[in-house]
């Protein structure tokens, strides 16, 4: 250790740090928070900040950095985001004295910021959740989480470890909580990825202390009232976040009111590569929302039905009277009227869990109190617009939380400041005394004004000020050219450069009552706005109710909105094994300016043809129409509308979508074993109820291989599973399976052959594809003339080649596919035969090379 780091200040460094070894320590220093040691070297990297050294001349200097106290949330924020705790460590109460007149400050750790438990709300996107994960025990396995900015705490348990993994994939927590043992489940781990993971005290999540310590923090004598006493290992799990958030990371949790257990059953299963293949939460490519379905629906207009459009998306329902209930409250909103009505009120709702928070942790300020009630008063009118819809009635709150509103209204001012220290916040005629010091104090200013105007009378000094600063107080301030006619009662006070300060005994008068009374009065209004602050802390569970029926109708109301605008159906939902959409859009890319007009198709599946064999070229459109079809499932089990003229979906229990490794859309994601391992997943998971989609599985390998591994999945898709599927190959060898398996057929996106060209026409039509078109696409998509015609020189050659070796009976993969392609008539040809060459002069014929050469561009 070297010399510098003896010092009384270093040795209170060294010993918060130990506290936190696993975390960086911020020591506030001043107006910064300074990091020493390795910390300093690990910040400065991350953060870009200059390294520099406490105690440069030293054989040992300490590496050191600092950040602007001011700055903090930004660099916070970042390192959060790099997976890092952060330790901050603030200054606290008296200076202690070292002896020899120095003096070093207390510190005290006051939080601990991590990836799951942000330093304010302020650092989580409107409309994200930021999950704090619990996962507990084994056989079941207890999974709990929780988001700090609201109090939102839910509890499930899953059966098996792959219901936990897929259930932890659904949640995307930014950090999850578990006890050293659970680290050796490699599916879980795997589950969650690069999520950091803390361990914990394992007594944490002891069950019966998990109850003792869960129903202490709720206020409750057990747990039945939350319908979560007969829980086990989520309890744990539960207890083991709730501990982590209060005593490691130091959060008050008093708005924690309630736990709310779920099942993971009721739920349709999305697995991870399905979520990304669909992109439902995020694109494939780039970041933002943008081309992400959540980026379509999300027409909320508050920050909590933000979050549960973004739940209800990653829960779609499997039960049809639920999905039934929400379609019908989103039919009951298609009103223009209404909708319009409760969307413009709702606009003007804050968040109102996120005050909840605040204000049960005892950070509110006035401003969050005022934002709070012009919230709760939008709600009435939200409730009354309803009210006249049988949809609604029956869940139209009960309690709009008037008194708490009277309360807020009756107390505080409009237009609050910031600052709780400085006055301004209360209303007059909520406390005689508070009115009593209003009174005095501008009493005292009034006399004060007109004591500056008899003075200035007197002395004659018309320029002469009375003014007054923290340090003195009121004074007369007269310029360097009156000096003279100062009379002899005024005392002076100070000299600056071009001006004199005078006081009389008079001044410091009045200057006592008023600064007196100022000061009563500012202590008073404090006092007063924590009083209410605290009231109305005592109804945060109340908040928390009003705030999930606010987001459940706003979300609603989105839904409706998006419907209505791009036009989508209301889809008949039950458990048959049918799908059928007839004019159905691909949600998001009709959105997205094509080029083209989006074309839209009728697609069918059934329990009697529930294997379709998608056949066409690349760029034909088959990727588009499968996930069309996914979309619009899930939609329709969220509860929504779907894109299409008309639509009938029996409920999928899984929906399995995979892009093959040579994909385009798969680019840079995933390996061929990649691939198979989670073609593998499917053919273990999926059932008769769920949806498969397969998307050129079978292409990151060599063709035969390729062609022999799709072919068997789809066999046993077909056999064992019997799964609705669709699988979308441009390989058209797979046609033949159609002939082969019974509830098999075979589809194709059209295309138009024109000349050597090809035209997309983008609609579905029933039999398989006739060739790849691979050349063709070559040609459209640019490559020079020379290779394009090398190319189908070399095929002719292959297909010669392959059906000598096959011999006249075909192959496995070379069966005659059922439909051709419609040929049009070709102009070059047509222009040609008008042509009598033995008639033509040469520059006749060179303007015809021209004609026929426009032709084809
Ligand atoms: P494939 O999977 O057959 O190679 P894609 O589904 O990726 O083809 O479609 C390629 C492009 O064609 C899409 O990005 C889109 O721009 C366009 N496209 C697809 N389907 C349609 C449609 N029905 N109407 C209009 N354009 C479409
Ligand atoms: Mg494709």
């Amino acid at each position: 250790m070297s010399s510098a780091a003896e010092t009384p200040m270093m040795r209170q460094y060294l010993t918060l740090k130990a506290q936190v070894p696993d975390a960086l320590l911020f020591y506030r220093m001043g107006d910064f928070y300074e990091l020493f040691f390795d910390d300093a070297k690990k910040a400065a990297e991350l953060l870009e900040l200059t390294l520099t050294s406490r105690n440069k001349n030293d054989d040992d200097p300490i590496p050191m950095c600092g950040i602007p106290h001011h700055a903090a949330d930004t660099y916070l924020r970042r390192l959060a985001g790099a997976g890092l705790k952060v330790a901050i460590a603030e200054q606290v109460g008296e200076p202690i004295p070292q002896g020899g007149g120095r003096s070093i400050m207390q510190r005290e750790l006051v939080r601990i910021v991590t990836p799951g438990i942000p330093w304010d709300s302020d650092q989580i996107e409107d409309g994200e959740a930021c999950y704090l994960l619990g996962v507990s025990g084994e056989g079941p396995i207890g999974l709990a989480f929780l988001e700090v900015s609201t109090g939102e705490l839910r509890v499930t348990e899953c059966a098996t470890t792959t219901q936990a993994a897929r259930e932890i994939q659904r949640l995307e927590p930014r950090e999850a909580v578990m006890s050293e043992e659970l680290l050796g489940d490699a599916a879980l781990v795997a589950a969650l990825g690069n999520t950091p993971i803390s361990t914990v005290d394992p007594s944490w999540f002891d069950v019966r202390a998990a109850k003792r310590g869960l129903c202490s923090l709720l206020g409750t004598s057990d747990l039945q009232g939350f319908g979560a006493g007969a829980l086990g290992p989520g309890l744990g799990a539960a207890n083991a976040l709730v501990s982590y958030a209060r005593d490691t990371a130091r959060v008050p949790l008093a708005h924690i009111r309630s736990l709310r257990p779920y099942t993971v059953q009721g739920h349709m299963v999305i697995d991870q590569a399905t979520r990304a293949n669909l992109e439902i939460f995020r694109p494939l490519r780039g970041s933002g929302r943008k081309g992400t379905l959540i980026g379509l629906l999300d027409r909320t207009c508050t920050p909590m039905g933000g979050r549960c459009l973004r739940d209800w998306i990653s829960h779609p329902l499997i039960d049809m009277e639920r999905i039934g209930r929400r379609q019908d409250a989103v039919s009951a909103m298609m009103d223009g009227q209404l909708r319009d009505e409760i969307r413009a009120r709702l606009k003007q709702v804050s968040d109102m869990e996120r005050l909840g928070t605040k204000i049960a942790q005892n950070v509110a300020n006035a401003r969050d109190m005022v934002a709070l009630r012009l919230s709760l008063q939008s709600i009435p009118p939200v409730v009354r617009a309803l009210a006249a819809f049988p949809e609604f009635a029956s869940t139209l709150p009960d309690d709009p939380m008037v008194d708490v509103v009277d309360d807020i209204d009756r107390w505080l001012v409009d237009e609050p400041p910031t600052a709780l220290t400085e006055g301004g916040l209360i209303r007059r005629g909520v406390h005689p005394e508070l009115d009593e010091l209003s009174d005095l104090a501008r009493e005292g200013k009034g006399a004060i004004a007109r004591m500056e105007l008899r003075e200035r009378e007197r002395t004659g000094i018309t320029s002469m000020k009375i003014r007054h600063n923290k340090v003195f107080g009121y004074f007369f301030e007269v310029t360097l050219a009156n000096l003279s006619k100062v009379p002899d009662d005024w005392h002076r006070k100070q000299t600056l450069t071009n001006a004199e300060r005078y006081i009389t005994a008079e001044l410091k008068e009045f200057e006592e009552k008023v600064l007196g009374a100022d000061e009563r009065r500012k202590t008073l209004e404090h006092g007063l706005f924590t009083e209410l602050r605290e009231r109305a802390a005592d109804h945060i569970d109340r908040l928390q109710r009003l705030a999930q029926w606010v987001a459940r109708i706003d979300t609603i109301a989105a839904l409706a909105e998006v419907a209505t605008t791009r036009r989508y159906v209301r889809p008949t939902v039950d458990d048959g094994l049918v799908i059928e959409l007839k004019d159905a859009r691909h949600p998001v890319i009709e959105t997205m300016g094509l080029d083209e007009r989006f074309v839209p198709n009728d697609i069918g599946l059934s329990a009697e043809r529930r294997l379709m064999i998608l056949t066409g070229p690349n760029m034909a459109g088959k990727s588009t129409v499968m996930r069309q079809v996914a979309l619009s499932v899930l939609m329709a089990q969220i509860g929504g509308f779907v894109p299409a003229s008309s639509a009938h979906i029996g409920v999928c229990d899984r929906l399995f979508v995979r892009v093959g490794a040579s994909d385009d859309l798969a680019q840079g994601r995933s390996t061929f074993m990649v691939e198979m391992s989670e073609t593998a997943l499917i053919l273990n998971q999926a059932t008769d109820r769920s949806l498969v989609l397969l998307d050129e599985i079978g292409r990151g390998t060599a063709t035969y291989d390729g062609l022999s591994i799709a072919w068997a999945v789809v066999e046993a898709i077909h056999d064992r599973i019997r799964a609705r599927t669709i699988f979308a190959t441009h390989y058209h060898e797979l046609v033949g399976l159609a002939d082969e398996r019974a509830a098999a057929f075979n589809a194709h996106v059209g295309v138009s052959e024109w000349g050597k060209r090809i035209v997309f026409l983008r609609t579905l039509r029933e039999g398989g594809a006739s060739k790849s078109y691979g050349i063709q696409c070559a040609r459209l998509a640019g490559m020079p003339d020379l290779v394009v015609r090398r190319s189908s020189e070399l095929l002719k050659e292959l297909e010669g080649w392959r059906a000598k070796v096959e011999g006249p009976q075909l192959g496995l993969f070379t069966r005659v596919p059922s439909t051709p392609i419609e040929d049009d008539g070709d102009p070059v040809r047509e222009a040609l035969a008008d042509l009598n060459p033995d008639a033509m002069s040469p520059r006749d014929a060179l303007e015809a090379i021209y004609r026929i050469k426009a032709l084809c561009d």
